[in-house]
């Protein structure tokens, strides 16, 4: 599956500004630690980690410390640099930061890259007391320092790529289970949801419904409007019918312009009144489709497993489909309920 637009390890993760002190957000904590760790270990007034992609916003802020501040306004560095002392140094010394307030004299840096080595940014060690030395284990453990940052941005770059990915499932498992141009269940789901619910009631011993429900001379629409027409019909028709049922029952389009609606815990006697409602609230409103005045109607069968105790599901949807033939057989517009007397 590709993924062209999501984020890929070691891509740069996102980040808040490092707003130098107090200003991060919970996941910049473990970054706020390493610097503190940076701090303590080498006795500096601070370690700041900057971030190439938030250079520019960087550059404009007014907030933040003082290092920060000069660290963000030096140039990108992909090696380390060390300045004993920063007034004797050829890339500091004319610094205003160096040569006026607030007068930064030892600067260390190390370079953090991604995967890809792309420069991401850098630790910076910065201090106001000048030194005479920085050892070679000195160097060694600020490029530790740097190799844990740079793991701590693979691990969130990661983290954001997985929880990007489960999104993307989530949204590919959907539309899988989704008719397109209805937003019902489809075929598939709608069998699966019946299936489900019909262990589920079994199990608590509830009655579990069901409705089969056709448009009533549905080609016609097709034939005088047509195509794109008749699909306008579906989706106010679905709508319709979504309205008419509670959150814990299922609508699905079964087929064409046929729709199946699962009732866990409903008895045959409620589906039967959901289907009736159903019937009427599309009789009693036309719709109107590119101006054109349409009566429509559906008809409905409804099969329960309180009246077919011993059932399978494909059992009850057989039923369903004969009450739905009787009721197109008795003029349509109308909602018949399977009983085992009608069989
Ligand atoms: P009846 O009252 O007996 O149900 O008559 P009917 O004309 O509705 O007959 P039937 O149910 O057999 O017709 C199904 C028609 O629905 C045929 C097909 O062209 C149309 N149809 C099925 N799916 C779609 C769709 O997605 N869009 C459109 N516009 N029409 C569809
Ligand atoms: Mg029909
Ligand atoms: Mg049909």
């Amino acid at each position: 599956m590709s993924q062209p637009d999501s984020p890929r390890p070691g891509a740069a993760p996102a980040l808040s500004t490092d707003a130098a002190d107090g200003t991060h957000t919970r996941a910049d904590s473990q970054l706020l630690r390493i610097r503190r760790v940076g701090r303590r270990l080498f006795g500096v007034a601070n370690c700041v980690i900057t971030f190439e992609a938030l250079r520019a916003k960087a550059g404009q802020r007014t907030t933040g410390s003082a290092e920060s501040r000069f660290c963000y306004e030096l140039p990108p560095s992909a090696e380390p640099v060390v300045a004993l002392d920063a007034r004797a140094h050829p890339l500091l010394g004319e610094h205003p930061g160096v040569t006026g307030a607030p007068q930064v004299r030892f600067y260390a840096s190390h370079p953090i890259f991604n995967h890809a080595r792309e420069l991401l940014g850098s630790v910076h060690l910065v201090d106001y007391a000048a030194r005479s030395g920085f050892s070679e284990s000195d160097r060694c453990l600020l490029s530790d320092i740097a190799a844990l940052v740079e793991r701590e941005l693979q691990l969130r770059a990661v983290n954001a790529y997985q929880s990007d990915l489960e999104k993307k499932n989530k949204s590919l498992r959907r539309k899988s289970l989704v008719d397109p141009l209805l937003g019902t269940w489809n075929r598939g789901a709608i069998m699966r949801i019946l299936n489900i619910e019909a262990v589920r009631c079994d199990k608590a011993s509830l009655p579990l419904s069901l409705i089969v429900v056709d448009l009533d001379h549905f080609k016609k629409i097709n034939d005088t409007y047509g195509h794109p027409a008749g699909d306008q019909v579906l989706v106010r028709i679905a709508s319709r019918l979504r309205a008419c049922i509670r959150p814990q029952e299922a609508l699905g389009r079964y087929g064409g312009e046929e729709f199946l609606i699962v009732l866990p815990g409903s008895s045959s006697q409620t589906a039967a009144a959901v289907a009736d409602r159903m019937r009427a609230t599309i009789a009693a409103q036309p719709e109107l489709i590119n101006d054109a005045t349409l009566n429509l109607s559906i008809s409905a069968g409804v099969a329960s497993t309180d009246l077919f105790t011993t059932a399978t599901t494909e059992e009850l949807i057989s039923r369903a489909d004969i009450a739905l033939y009787a009721a197109k057989d008795g003029g349509r517009n109308r909602v018949v309920l399977a009983t085992p007397e009608s069989t």
